[in-house]
């Protein structure tokens, strides 16, 4: 897809996460059909929820209905929320040894009382398909194979989609959070891009984020980035997700002044768990010999 060109006073083109993922969710189950037809292989996503946080219910919920439609199993495995850390690591690793799972979920946040870091460290590196261990960070980081942190991963096939090329442009982003913000700025910088990082103690952020040419919101504050503080032409993600369909910027403004812009809901979230399947499909092409 094609930007429109950058001019003031326009309103922004909307980036269709929605329909940019539904592409790579068909494209992932031509491929599991494709696998199933020459391995006898089913790709099988497993998720692992601890407690019953509303939220996470329906974020796996979600994932698990877009598996179905990506020919991808899942194999939910529901927690109690007094789960302990030991538990949590025992499972992990069952499912890291289990050769019929090929991909592994754990959903976050898992309750302040388990050490999350450890618990996704017992996720074995080649089924890390959320890409949540220091070793798949690692390989980001020095922009080598290995799966992506999903929403990041996402945010970069949705510039890539509307063709919006990073290079040499000022990229700022809000949020600095391992499974977002850090991840998000990472792979901009290895596409070339001038990366700035924002968080709580940054100071004068209004005018660091007026300099953007592609703007990253990954905050979790409702419209936390004035539309009056985007500059004229610049790109807008709007990774954050808060109550009521609200992201982290002030859509309206912003989209008065941005060249492209993300909507919420449809924009990046879509986007997240599309990158979830297509690198289940990875692993399980790789764990069953058959990647190209
Ligand atoms: P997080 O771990 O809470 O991180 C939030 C970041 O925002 C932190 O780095 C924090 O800075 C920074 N921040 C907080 N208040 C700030 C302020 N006043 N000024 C500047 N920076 C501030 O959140 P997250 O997990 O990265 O998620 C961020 C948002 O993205 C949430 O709305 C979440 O729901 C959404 N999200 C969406 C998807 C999706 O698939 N669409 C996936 C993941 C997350 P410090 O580091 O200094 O504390």
């Amino acid at each position: 897809m094609t930007a429109q060109p950058t001019t003031e006073n326009r309103t922004a083109q909307l980036m269709d996460g929605s329909a940019v993922a539904r592409r790579i969710v068909e494209r992932t189950a031509a491929r599991s059909a494709a696998l199933v037809e020459s391995a006898g292989v089913t790709p099988c996503l497993a998720t692992v929820l601890v407690g019953e946080d509303p939220a996470s219910v329906t974020y796996v919920k979600m994932k698990r209905n877009r598996c179905a439609k990506a020919g991808i199993l899942s194999r939910h495995v529901p927690l109690p929320a007094t789960t302990t850390t030991e538990e949590l690591v025992a499972t992990l690793t069952e499912l890291s040894a289990d050769p019929t799972v090929h991909g592994i979920l754990l959903q976050h946040p898992v309750g302040p009382h388990i050490d999350e870091r450890a618990a996704f460290e017992a996720i074995a590196p080649e089924k890390d398909v959320d890409g949540v261990t220091m070793r798949s960070f690692a390989a980001m980081g020095f922009a080598l194979p290995g799966f992506a942190s999903c929403t990041p991963g996402g945010i970069m096939r949705l510039l890539d989609a509307y063709d919006v090329d990073p290079t040499g442009k000022r990229a700022v982003v809000v949020g600095r959070s391992a499974i977002l913000g850090k991840p998000v700025g990472m792979m901009l910088l290895a596409r070339d891009a001038t990366v700035t990082y924002c968080h709580s103690r940054t100071r004068e952020l209004s005018s660091l984020v007026r300099e953007a040419d592609i703007l990253v919101a990954a905050v979790g504050r409702p419209e936390f980035i004035r539309g009056a503080d985007i500059k004229p032409g610049a790109v807008v993600i709007d990774a954050g997700y808060n109550e009521g369909n609200v992201g982290d910027v002030e859509f309206a403004a912003a989209a008065e002044r941005a060249s492209l812009i993300t909507p919420v809901p449809g924009g990046v979230g879509p986007m997240t768990i599309a990158v979830l399947l297509e690198q289940t499909l990875d692993a399980a092409e790789r764990l069953s010999g058959t990647s190209a």
